[in-house]
């Protein structure tokens, strides 16, 4: 498996920046750019499906409004208004001809002054698309990945604010993903400063027991995932308990399955803890169960959870 999977910028034409369509290549900035240096930037993950009725951007209303709060976190303004990101998303994969891609709005203290306090530097907002295949690969959907816990901490809530999804926060998921594929690991476990599980380098994490689905919360330093959201919503709507609370190594040892959830991973069964199966070592049943009704809902095809679909609108054929 490539860690990251299957990623291409090729054949991407269009961007957005700052208002403005523009072909691909034009998408640079100054090296004087104050996020470069201090990673002073918030992003956003997201994607858009396939659907019978066209392409259709999955949880966009949470995907947006956690935008807004991780700029807000870092005292940053962002100068357009929700709709104005969400037209130009759709406008840009019209153009691009995508159906299934990934979208990526990103926020950042551009071009004014190096000096640490980014006060006199402009807000810039950029949205990228491209395709990108399953995360945690095509096999890592259906038989599971194997993870380690990495000896990295996870960065405390107390340092950071751990809801906000900035671009520096991610030197700590890189150091875990780093460390567990040199390893020959899917991925990273990281736990925090209070010794609970937080979460992979880019997913929240579940565990299932004796039919209870458990996963923790932004106590445990956690983004708090929009994927974790609808899959504790399907767990609900299924009939399973659900629990929230703090999750220990051994939770995830002794577990009878556990899986991670995030956009880009979407629901990937975890089969194995440093060498130890879990449950049986495979996707276990409830994981499966999860996956299906996920996978439907995305697709447009689970009437329950058709608002959670943003459709774009296709150009008028001619
Ligand atoms: N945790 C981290 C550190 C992440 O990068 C992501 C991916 N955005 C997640 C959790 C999952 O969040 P979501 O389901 O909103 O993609």
């Amino acid at each position: 498996m490539r860690p990251g999977g299957e990623m291409s910028f090729d054949g991407v034409k269009y961007l957005w920046m700052n208002g403005e369509v523009k072909p691909w290549a034009e998408g640079t900035l100054h090296l004087a750019t104050h996020a470069l240096h201090y990673g002073s930037g918030v992003f956003e993950g997201i994607r858009c499906y396939e659907t019978e009725e066209g392409p259709a951007i999955f949880r966009l209303a949470p995907h947006l409004a956690r935008f807004y709060t991780s700029a807000e976190l870092y005292h940053m303004r962002l100068p357009y208004a929700p709709a104005e990101l969400e037209a130009a998303m759709g406008e840009l994969i019209t153009r691009n001809g995508f159906t299934d891609c990934y979208i990526r709005p990103i926020a950042y203290f551009g071009y004014g002054t190096l000096g640490v306090n980014p006060r006199q530097c402009p807000v810039d907002v950029a949205i990228l698309t491209w395709k990108w295949g399953a995360y945690l690969g095509e096999e890592g959907l259906t038989q599971g990945v194997r993870v380690k816990f990495v000896s990295w901490t996870k960065l405390h809530q107390s340092m950071v604010p751990t809801m906000s999804k900035a671009c520096g926060h991610y030197l700590n998921s890189i150091l875990a993903v780093r460390e567990a594929t040199d390893e020959g690991y899917d991925e990273g476990i990281l736990i925090n400063r209070d010794g609970h599980l937080a979460e992979g380098s880019g997913e929240n994490l579940f565990i299932v027991k004796g039919g209870v689905i458990r996963t923790n919360d932004e106590s445990s330093s956690i983004l708090l995932g929009i994927t974790r959201d609808a899959v504790i919503r399907i767990a609900k709507d299924l009939g399973y308990r659900v629990e929230i609370g703090w999750l220990r190594r051994e939770d995830l040892v002794m577990a009878d399955e556990a899986f991670f959830t995030g956009t880009a991973a979407e629901v990937t069964p975890i089969r194995e803890v440093e060498g130890l199966p879990v449950g049986k070592g495979a996707r276990g049943p409830v994981t499966a169960r999860i996956q299906e009704v996920f996978f439907e809902a995305v697709r447009g095809r689970a009437p329950r959870y058709r608002d959670w679909l943003s459709p774009v609108a296709q150009p008028v054929a001619s």
